[in-house]
C-alpha cells in the first residue's frame, strides 16, 4: 500500500536535501520536520518552538507562577541554550523576549534575570544528553502530586505506553535545586529515557525537538492524572509488558511527540494569530 502523501511539519521547502536518518518511518505516515542545514533559521525556529510552547503550557494550565522553565539547545553554539526570561508570563512569552545563556550561565543575548534552578537543572541535562535539544520542566498539579508517591507511570492506558520503560526516578527531594550536583543526579536518573519523575516536586521532559519535549510534557501530565484518578476509583488493569512495548514502539517515537506538539501549536495560533511561525515555515 502506498503511503498517504503529507505536508512536511516545519519547512515549506524541502528541495535539495535529503531525508534525514530520524525521519520517520514511510509506513508510519507521520510527516517530520527536517532540520534546516541553516543554522540561523533552525536557531529562529527553535526559538519559535520554544515561545509556543510556553503558551501551551500556559493554555493547559501547567504554569504556577514563576515556577517551571522550557530550554532549547541553540544551533549555532551547542552547549548555550535559549529560554523565558524568569518571571516571564508563559501564556505571553515571544521570540524576542528569550535569553541565550552560556554553559556557564552566563545570559549571552537578551535581557533579563536567569532562573538560576533552570541553569542548575537544564545545563545539566543538556550536556548528559547531546541528543536532547529541547527540555521541559513544570509544576503542573497532578504531576506534582503523582511525584510525591515515588513510584512509576504505570501502562495503564495507550498514551501511557509512551513512557513505558522509558522515563526514570529521581527519589531524593533535597530542596529547591541550586547547584549543579543534584542537576547531575537529575541528568543520571533521566539516563536515556525522554521523562524523569523528581520526587515531590514535578516531572521533567526531554526530546530531539523542542516541540516533543513539551508533547511529552503535557501527555506525561495527564497520563499522571489518569493514573491517579483510576487507582482512586477502584483496581486498574495494567497493560501487559508485551503490549505496552508494543505501543511504546507506535506512540513513543520522537516523530510521533514532534508531529502530536504541531496540533498543539495549530491550537496557540488558531488562538494567538501573532505567534505564526517565522516566514518560510508551516505550523
Ligand atoms: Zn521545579
Amino acid at each position: 500500500m502506498q503511503p498517504r502523501m503529507v505536508q512536511p511539519v516545519g519547512e515549506v521547502s524541502t528541495s535539495g536535501r535529503e531525508p534525514s536518518s530520524t525521519e520517520a518511518p514511510e509506513e508510519a505516515n507521520i510527516p517530520s520536520r527536517r532540520a534546516s542545514p541553516d543554522l540561523q533559521v533552525e536557531r529562529e525556529f527553535r526559538k519559535w518552538q520554544l515561545s509556543i510552547g510556553y503558551r501551551v503550557l500556559a493554555r493547559f494550565g501547567l504554569d504556577e507562577g514563576i515556577a517551571g522553565h522550557i530550554t532549547a539547545r541553540d544551533a549555532i553554539e551547542p552547549t548555550s541554550f535559549w529560554t523565558a526570561p524568569f518571571g516571564a508570563y508563559f501564556g505571553a512569552v515571544r521570540s524576542e523576549d528569550l535569553l541565550l545563556v552560556s554553559e556557564d550561565g552566563d545570559v549571552v543575548e537578551g535581557d533579563g534575570p536567569l532562573n538560576r534552578a533552570a541553569f542548575a537543572i537544564h545545563s545539566s541535562v543538556h550536556r548528559a544528553r547531546p541528543d536532547v535539544a529541547g527540555a521541559v520542566h513544570a509544576h503542573g498539579l497532578y504531576g506534582k502530586a503523582f511525584s510525591s508517591l515515588h513510584t512509576e507511570l504505570l501502562p495503564l492506558t495507550q498514551d501511557a505506553c509512551a513512557f513505558y520503560l522509558d522515563h526514570g526516578i529521581h527519589n531524593e527531594y533535597s530542596g529547591v535545586v541550586f547547584d549543579s550536583n543534584e542537576g547531575e543526579q537529575i541528568a543520571a536518573a533521566l539516563g536515556n529515557a525522554k521523562a524523569v519523575i523528581l520526587a515531590n516536586h514535578g516531572h521533567l521532559t526531554v526530546g530531539s525537538s523542542v516541540g516533543s519535549a513539551v508533547w511529552w510534557f503535557v501527555t506525561m501530565e495527564r497520563s499522571m492524572q489518569a493514573q491517579l484518578l483510576a487507582f482512586a476509583a477502584g483496581e486498574p488493569n495494567v497493560i501487559d509488558s508485551e503490549t505496552a512495548a508494543g505501543t511504546h514502539a507506535v506512540v513513543g517515537p520522537e516523530d510521533v511527540g514532534a508531529f502530536a506538539f504541531s496540533a498543539l501549536a495549530k491550537r496557540i495560533v488558531f488562538e494567538q494569530p501573532d505567534m505564526s511561525p517565522p516566514a518560510g515555515f508551516l505550523v
